[in-house]
């Protein structure tokens, strides 16, 4: 019976199936931030668009070199992109796992 029920979805995976990009009609944080495009290409913002840069964990800005997780939302909280778009609602982390420090701590394990 259990391969009856409905698999529960988060609310991320549906807005990925459903073609969800929050980026749509806004010029996406790596353009207002001009980063360069060796960094956009690591960025996880650019491959995840359905969700806003402040959201997603381990983007570029999120990280310093003190070994941070990329966890840390405090820099949205005063970044011009969250200001113009985040429409002041509370900043919550909705995607693990596909930062640029994710990638980097998974090539220092095959590394070792
Ligand atoms: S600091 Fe936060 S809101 Fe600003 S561009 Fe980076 S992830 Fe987005």
């Amino acid at each position: 019976m259990a391969e009856n029920k409905v698999k529960a979805k988060k609310a991320t995976e549906v807005k990925e199936e459903q073609g969800v990009n929050f980026w749509a009609d806004k010029a996406p944080c790596y353009k207002l931030c001009n980063c360069p495009e060796m960094i956009t290409n690591e960025c996880p913002v650019a491959k995840y668009q359905f969700l806003p840069c402040w959201e997603i964990e381990g983007t570029y800005c999120k990280l310093d070199d003190k070994g941070s997780t990329g966890r840390d939302t405090s820099i949205c909280e005063t970044c011009r992109v969250y200001k113009k778009y985040g429409n002041g609602e509370p900043i919550v982390l909705k995607l693990f796992g596909k930062g640029i420090d994710t990638h980097l701590r998974e090539l220092d394990k095959i590394a070792k």
